[in-house]
C-alpha cells in the first residue's frame, strides 16, 4: 500500500515509517497539515493514516477538507486515549476507523487492511506458496488445505519470509518489523518463532543463511 502518514511526532513518525515499511508498504511521512494537504493532492496514495494534533493545520481540519473535496480516500486517524470527542468527531467527519496511542504495528497493519478492504468491497487476495495458502486478513494458513496453528507473530514472521521474494532477511530486520518502535526484544525470539514455524511447517522451508538471516526460497517459475 502506497501511505501517506501524518504525524508531528517524531519517534512515533519514524517507528511508524520503518514499521510499515518493512511490512512492505511504501510510505510518505508529513509533519504538519500543510504538508499533509500538499502531499494528498499530488500524490497517489491508498491510505491516509492521519494523527489529529498536528501542527499548522489539525488533523481534523485536514479530514473536513478532504472530505468536502470528496476524495474517497481511506483514513485512519491515530488519536490520544484521552480525546474521546474528537475520536467521535474523526468519525462523524469520515475517518474510516481509529487506533489509540499507543499501539502496536501489527493492529495498525490490521486495521489498514481491514479499511482497504472494506473500501475494494473484496474479501483479502490470498498469498500462495508451494503447498502453503496465507490469508492476511485472518491470519490463518493453510497447508495441504489444513489449517495450521500459528501465533500472530508467527505468522507475521512466515508472510514477511514469502513475500519478500527470495530475499534473505537478517534477523534484525525481522525484530524491528515485528516489534517497531517498541519495548525491547528477548534476544532469541525470532530464532524461537522460526524454530515453531519449521516445528509446524517442515524443517525445509525456511533457510537459514549462516552469518545473514532467514530466506524462504522463490519457487522456480
Ligand atoms: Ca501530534
Amino acid at each position: 500500500m502506497h501511505i501517506l502518514l501524518a504525524e508531528d511526532d517524531l519517534q512515533m513518525g519514524e517507528g511508524l515509517t520503518l514499521g510499515l515499511k518493512s511490512l512492505g508498504h511504501t510510505v510518505d511521512w508529513v509533519q504538519d497539515g500543510i504538508a499533509a494537504e500538499l502531499a494528498l493532492k499530488t500524490e497517489s496514495l491508498d491510505v491516509l493514516i492521519l494523527d489529529l494534533g498536528l501542527p499548522q493545520k489539525d488533523g481534523l481540519s485536514v479530514l473536513k477538507e478532504l472530505r468536502k473535496s470528496k476524495v474517497d480516500l481511506p483514513v485512519l486517524v491515530l488519536t490520544a486515549r484521552d480525546r474521546v470527542e474528537d475520536r467521535i468527531e474523526g468519525l462523524d467527519l469520515g475517518a474510516d476507523d481509529y487506533v489509540v496511542k499507543p499501539f502496536d504495528l501489527l493492529e495498525v497493519n490490521a486495521r489498514l487492511r481491514a479499511i482497504s478492504r472494506r473500501r475494494e468491497g473484496r474479501a483479502a487476495p490470498l498469498i500462495e506458496y508451494a503447498n502453503l495458502v496465507l490469508n492476511p486478513a485472518a491470519r490463518e494458513v493453510t497447508q495441504d488445505n489444513l489449517l495450521v496453528e500459528l501465533s500472530s507473530y508467527e505468522y507475521v514472521v512466515l508472510e514477511m519470509l514469502i513475500t519478500h521474494n527470495g530475499r534473505i532477511l537478517s534477523r534484525k530486520f525481522i525484530e524491528e518489523s515485528l516489534y517497531g518502535w517498541d519495548e525491547g526484544v528477548e534476544s532469541n525470539a525470532i530464532e524461537v518463532y522460526i524454530h515453531h514455524l519449521r516445528k509446524k511447517l517442515g524443517k525445509n522451508l525456511i533457510r537459514t543463511v549462516r552469518g545473514v538471516g532467514y530466506t524462504v526460497p522463490k519457487l522456480a517459475s
